[in-house]
């Protein structure tokens, strides 16, 4: 399985780009940004993406994708009931753009379906999971397994509070995120995201309830802190003794 980092940062600038996965060229977590990512025929052999919540930089490129797919091919959209409550409503309402979830009227180019947390999803040879994580609006991240046992646990943007979740993934590769520096952890509580310390203290107790920490490679930076957090996850990685890096645009892993 081949992890593909698109987009590793929460906000655009020329060399960042916004969340996004793409897992052996087929399955996507996150679409900040498969079209600025992917050339024509890459964006048309996707064949799932996994939405984390709806919050815009999560799903900025979709009615771009939705445009470059339209008559050749189409895309299954996966997401939680609230999700795709407020894509219909304000992405996919005919308002600003075509509404691509009824044209072209002979095959619409995407198409949504409702999953619940927990719940097992098998698309193409994967096994895809979502788990509830902390956010400000209804979040899950997903665990992806594929065929030959090996997996990733995507997070999405979270804050602390991750006790529940980690009790139900056991990943040979964490992708998660770091948005602030140590300085603004209030802000990051207060915004549902992750600071350094609050970092540390989730990778603790996963370690403690599932006695190890696997590779962790961080996303969703925002490019104002970046050389501030990447000084402070360094020292958390020392300290903890763990495989923890910043992940950057076109970062492949091989699991
Ligand atoms: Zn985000
Ligand atoms: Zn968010």
């Amino acid at each position: 399985m081949q992890i593909r980092i698109l987009g590793a940062h929460m906000t655009e600038i020329a060399s960042a780009k916004l969340p996004g996965l793409l897992i052996d060229g087929v399955l996507a977590l996150d679409a900040g940004s498969l079209c600025s990512s992917l050339p024509l025929e890459a964006q048309r052999q996707i064949k799932a993406i996994f939405l984390t919540h709806h919050h815009y930089d999560h799903v900025r490129d979709l009615p771009t994708l939705a445009m470059n797919l339209a008559n050749h091919t189409s895309v299954e959209i996966y997401c939680i009931q609230p999700t795709s409550e407020v894509l219909s409503t304000h992405l996919f309402d005919g308002g600003m753009y075509p509404n691509f979830l009824k044209w072209p009227d002979h095959r619409p180019a995407i198409r949504f379906t409702i999953i619940k947390p927990y719940q097992l999803i098998s698309v193409a040879s994967y096994s895809v999971v979502a788990i509830p994580v902390a956010h400000v609006v209804p979040t899950v991240g997903f665990q992806v397994s594929s065929a030959g046992g090996k997996s990733v646990f995507y997070t999405g943007d979270t804050s602390a509070g991750l006790d529940v979740c980690w009790e139900h993934v056991h990943p040979d590769l964490l992708v998660t995120e770091i948005t602030m520096p140590q300085r603004l952890e209030d802000w990051a509580r207060k915004t549902g995201h992750l600071a350094p310390g609050l970092l540390k203290a989730e990778l603790l107790q996963l370690r403690k309830l599932n006695g190890y920490i696997p590779r962790t490679v961080l996303v969703h930076m925002n490019p104002s802190y970046q050389s501030e957090v990447e000084r402070e996850v360094a020292t958390i990685a020392e300290e903890l003794g763990a495989d923890i890096s910043l992940g950057y645009e076109g970062l492949t892993i091989d699991l």
